[in-house]
């Protein structure tokens, strides 16, 4: 048959869209949506026709259509979606960090979906400050004089910097000039706020007298920065909080410290590895803390600045605050995860992070073994799964060596069946949920600390899409 004849076998893009079974698509995602995708499959149909001189099987209308309405819909489905972590990290940056308690989901719901108070002081009917909720509790939990929140960490030392210091030094020792994943580096933010850094020290060794020396009329600020994801060990000194402060009143200048996580709960007493506190900080006469919302306090990515009022007041009024501040979301979910430090005996329990940083190894072991079967059947006769224990990571600058008691399932491919590890982690990521592991040692691991929902990973193995 000559292929003119073909393409006019396809049928127009108006008689498709008077199909019956065109209204119910219409009525869900509208007519210029299904109208292009109908051109575009029409478009497929007329291509396959000239690299296979012969009509589609589907070049019928309903298939025609039925395949238009598969391509508007998908053009729905969000890419960013949630996914199934079981790379044994807790606090994975790449999947979005702290999972938000239902407390602060309930708060960021309702906050989205009306009108708040966000700027507005319903007590005297006037306008209020948009970190006011969170300052208070950030003042009660951690001792502070003032609060003041931004849009990540990063942003509370650049502005704590550019406040604090621009256009004159700062001190910092050599052992602490972090970089943090994704192009954070101490120098480079330095630089970016104005400042002038005088670096002290070794990178194994500062001593008190070190800073001491390093201080002249242009000194604007001391700083320490927590050395969160390294450690340095052998032959090591560096000057406490608590030494630096002392110092820092005597010369009338004020100190900071970058804390990065900041556990405002004891992680010791959970019996996890110890993380500095803010309150500790406080106690010590630290001037000004920075650190994260959504690392080890467990909620939305925030930086959080506490300490004195008067520091904290020219932050506030700093040009860069009105660039750098939260929204409303940031600060529901903020203020709602705070407010769980309220009632510490429930912590572990509504707080996720913490949930999964404390779970019992049985427990994680349980839940490996009861989703064994369901993962053997996934994989199918070419791998082999064992339920092992393994150890997980608290993950988002946390010392990656403290690493924490926990379990899996390990997958090998078995000799000679032609599964490979990449080929089953890949079908693993296709699932409607991905499911991410890790893959170590020649297996591929679902560390199964932060699987809580075993139901609904069952139905993401078994449906298909
Ligand atoms: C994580 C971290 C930061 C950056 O915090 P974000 O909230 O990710 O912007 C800065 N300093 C230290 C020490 C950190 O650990």
């Amino acid at each position: 048959m000559p292929l003119r004849s073909l393409y006019s076998r396809l049928p127009s893009v108006d008689r498709l869209l008077a199909h019956p079974l065109v209204e119910r698509i219409i009525d869900r995602h509208g007519s210029a949506a299904l109208t292009e995708a109908v051109r575009q499959t029409l478009d497929e149909a007329r291509r396959h026709i000239r690299d296979h001189q012969a009509l589609p099987a589907w070049a019928d209308d309903e298939q025609l259509i039925r395949l238009a309405s598969k391509k508007v819909s998908a053009r729905q489905h969000l890419k960013m979606r949630p996914v199934y972590n079981l790379t044994g990290t807790v606090l994975h940056t790449n999947l979005g960090r702290a999972p938000m308690a239902e407390q602060a989901i309930a708060a960021v719901e309702a906050a989205m979906r009306e009108a708040v108070t966000l700027e507005y002081d319903v007590d005297d009917a006037g306008r209020g400050h948009r970190d006011n909720a969170v300052s208070e509790l950030l003042r009660e939990i951690t001792g502070a004089e003032a609060a003041c929140v931004v849009n990540n960490n990063a942003a509370a030392v650049l502005i704590l910097l550019s406040t604090v210091a621009a256009g004159r030094e700062v001190i910092v020792s050599r052992g602490e000039l972090v970089e943090i994943g994704g192009a954070f580096r101490m120098p480079d933010v330095m630089r970016q706020a104005g400042c002038k850094l005088v670096e002290v020290g070794a990178t194994n060794r500062t001593h008190l007298r070190d800073y001491e020396q390093a201080i002249t009329d242009d000194t604007a600020l001391l700083m320490k920065v927590h050395t969160s994801n390294y450690s340095i060990e052998g032959f090591t000194h560096s000057v406490s909080e608590n030494e630096l402060a002392t110092l820092a009143r005597a010369r009338g200048l004020p100190v900071a410290t970058d804390l990065g996580s900041g556990a405002l709960t004891d992680l010791a007493a959970w019996g996890l590895p110890a993380e500095p506190m803010p309150q500790k900080m406080i106690a010590d006469g630290i001037d000004l803390i920075t650190f994260s919302g959504d690392k080890l306090l467990g909620g939305p990515q925030a930086g959080l600045i506490i300490g004195r009022k008067a520091w904290i007041d020219k932050i506030q009024k700093h040009p860069l605050k009105r660039a750098l501040r939260c929204d409303k979301m940031t600060l529901a979910a903020l203020e709602a995860t705070l407010r769980l430090y309220l009632q510490p005996d429930r912590l572990a329990e509504d707080l996720p992070t913490l949930r999964r940083l404390t779970r019992a190894q049985d427990a994680i072991r349980a839940t490996a073994e009861r989703l064994l079967p369901a993962l053997a059947a996934f994989a199918g006769a070419e791998y082999q799964l064992e339920s092992a224990p393994c150890l997980s990571q608290i993950g988002s600058g946390s010392l990656p060596v403290d690493r924490l008691p926990s379990w899996g399932i390990a997958i090998a491919p078995l000799d000679g069946r032609g599964g490979t590890l990449e080929k089953l982690a890949e079908r693993l990521r296709r699932r409607p949920s991905p499911v991410i592991g890790r893959l170590n040692d020649g297996k591929l691991w679902l560390d199964m600390r932060c699987m809580e929902d075993e139901d609904g990973l069952l139905r993401n193995l078994r449906d298909t899409d």
